[in-house]
């Protein structure tokens, strides 16, 4: 009996019945696998990905290849690559541990994290802080926070496949400064960014893929389980299959 994880399970909508160690979980293969492959586990439905521009290399986008954090940062402070920057308050860089195993990827700051300036701020980073808890996880410990765009897009709308390219550069960075042990996608727009094709949460949650040689995994947005209570439970199993993933 763990009372607080109860207590955050039911906050996730799921009864306190559910465990960690209990739940069944689909299983890391034994061999890596290889860049951008797809190892299909819990889902059956996964269909044939068809490729995006949506992280297509932009011409005349910033070269970050040589940054440490703090070049990175500034250059996300100066940014106009793309028209996002006319409407933000403040750039939302990401935040944590940036010796963490674990790195989440949302979509894009909303009006809440354009305000502060940290990712994951508003209700649906109270459910992430949930989570995280749920699994014994916390924010700035171990854990890394980030976007897909580092500003907000007018009206919290997705955005558009150009402005996320053009802010690409910052989060492979990111990526390749942090060099976690495992990556979370939340989302269809951030699972896209990171596997550079078409997908749908529902067909590929539950499987494992390869960014880079870091296994990565898909899962719903908070905020899409904020307005879709039923896929809670989907989220608790994806937060299993990433537990698992990283303990095996
Ligand atoms: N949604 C996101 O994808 N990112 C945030 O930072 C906040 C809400």
């Amino acid at each position: 009996m763990n009372p607080q994880r109860d207590h955050l399970l039911r906050e996730l909508g799921i009864g306190p019945q559910w465990r960690l160690r209990e739940v069944a979980v689909v299983g890391k293969p034994d061999v890596p696998v290889a860049e951008s492959a797809v190892v299909p586990a819990a889902s059956s439905h996964a269909v044939a990905p068809r490729p995006i521009s949506a992280v297509s290399p932009v011409s005349g986008a910033i070269d970050t290849s040589h940054m440490d954090w703090d070049a990175l940062q500034s250059a996300v402070n100066e940014c106009q690559a793309c028209g996002l920057c006319k409407a933000r308050k403040q750039p939302v860089f990401g935040v944590g541990d940036t010796q963490a195993d674990w790195l989440f990827v949302g979509e894009g700051p909303g009006a809440e994290e354009d305000e502060r300036g940290e990712p994951f701020v508003g209700q649906a980073g109270k459910l992430l802080d949930s989570m995280l808890a749920a699994i014994d996880l916390k924010r700035g410990e171990n854990v890394y926070i980030a976007n897909s765009v580092k500003c907000r897009p007018p009206g919290n709308r997705t955005p558009e496949p150009e402005e996320t390219a053009a802010c690409w550069p910052f989060l492979a960075r990111q990526i390749e400064l942090l060099q976690p042990k495992l990556i979370v996608a939340m989302g269809r727009p951030a699972a896209q960014t990171l596997l550079q094709r078409e997908i749908k949460i529902g067909a590929v949650r539950g499987q494992l893929f390869d960014y880079k040689g870091i296994p990565l995994i898909v899962m719903y947005h908070p905020a899409y389980l904020l307005r879709n209570l039923p896929d809670k439970a989907k989220a608790w199993e994806d937060l299993c299959f990433a537990r698992k993933t990283m303990t095996v």
